[in-house]
């Protein structure tokens, strides 16, 4: 089977596809406070274009695939999308992140579309909270939206937690003590740097060493080997039946162990997150171009893949790299989380 290796002999084998830059939610911390200008609907990719590039991706080496946004159920007819990879030759994986607004409307039929797996964002658990850091958003649909993806099979169910100090850090916690209860992962990610209007400063950055101490504070924990687990290192309290794990892209960063690519809605690949290279498909897909030329432009954009990003913890490195706009320019929602 064919494999694709970058300069630095990475397996990539990961893509993360961003099928809309538009979000039902605004958080604080991912999208400015009057939203962003939606990007046309010309700009952004049709279905076809997608499942042509996850193809030809596919015969290359591509494994896995991700689908995320801005917020992906909120793009038209994703069931669809949903069933045209889950047979596709070569893809072995497929995945959907979510802020579970409209999940429990659409867990169903995205089980039956061949979905397996889902993450959903989820940063508080207090219902004025959340209402206030996502500017109007409804914890409860996302409650249902959960218990909805559990009643559909949808397993394992991820819940990703950043947690940002003077904002939800406060609920580290309560967080943990879910997998008490449920069969669910809890995942911490440190917050990083992302042109949000300020929001991201060093004092409001917590390590995952910090987060870890604080779980820890709710009992003991045990690591756990977990397949696949991707970056992030999994633990459980005693007798829980969901896990923990944490996400340290700051901190200690899995660089060497990346295996991705994104694609955002407008065409664009990005083979790091916090490089500002891209790579446009749009110009070659729209123009005829026959598979080979997508093939390669795949191909130049894993030879093109950094070693790594030079972001670490020293709170003065991060604060100069965001006064210099040296950290990512394109907010979250429209690279693709
Ligand atoms: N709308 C979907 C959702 O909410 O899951 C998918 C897109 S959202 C951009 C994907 C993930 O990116 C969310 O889990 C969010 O917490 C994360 N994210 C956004 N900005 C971040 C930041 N600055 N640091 C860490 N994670 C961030």
């Amino acid at each position: 089977m064919t494999s694709l290796k970058d300069r630095y002999k990475r397996t990539i084998d990961y893509l993360r596809i961003s099928i809309t830059d538009r979000c039902n939610l605004r958080w604080v911390y991912c999208m400015p406070s009057d939203g962003l200008i939606p990007l046309e609907h010309k700009e952004i990719l049709r279905y076809e274009e997608i499942i042509r590039i996850v193809r030809i991706a596919a015969e290359i080496g591509v494994r896995r695939v991700r689908i995320t946004g801005g917020e992906p159920l909120v793009r038209r007819n994703v069931t669809h999308l949903i069933s045209s990879l889950r047979n596709m030759e070569g893809i072995k994986d497929l995945s959907l992140t979510t802020n579970g607004i409209l999940l429990s409307g659409l867990a169903k039929k995205l089980a039956e579309s061949g979905l397996k797996r889902i993450n959903i964002s989820l940063d508080s658990l207090r219902p004025d909270r959340f209402k206030e850091i996502t500017r109007g958003g409804d914890l409860n649909l996302v409650w249902k939206g959960i218990e909805a993806a559990e009643e559909a099979g949808l397993a394992p169910i991820k819940l990703n937690v950043v947690p940002i100090r003077g904002l939800n850090s406060d609920e580290i916690g309560d967080f943990a003590k879910l997998t008490l209860k449920y069969p669910y992962q809890i995942r911490f990610i440190e917050f990083m740097p992302f042109g949000t209007e300020g929001l991201w400063s060093p004092e409001r950055f917590i390590s995952v060493e910090e987060i870890k101490s604080i779980v820890e504070s709710v009992g003991t924990i045990t690591p756990v080997n977990v397949k696949r687990s991707g970056p992030a290192v999994y633990f459980r309290l005693d007798n829980a039946p969901g896990m923990i794990g944490f996400i340290s892209p700051i901190s200690n960063h899995f660089c060497k162990e990346c295996n991705r690519l994104r694609l955002t809605a407008d065409g664009k690949l990005r083979p790091c997150l916090f490089s500002e290279t891209e790579i446009d498909l749009k110009p070659s897909l729209r123009g005829g171009a026959p598979d080979d030329e997508i093939e390669r432009l795949i191909k130049l954009s894993i030879e093109v893949k950094p070693r790594g990003h030079n972001i670490g913890i020293r709170s003065s490195e991060l604060w100069s790299l965001m006064k210099n706009k040296e950290c990512s320019r394109r907010p979250m929602s429209r690279i693709g989380g």
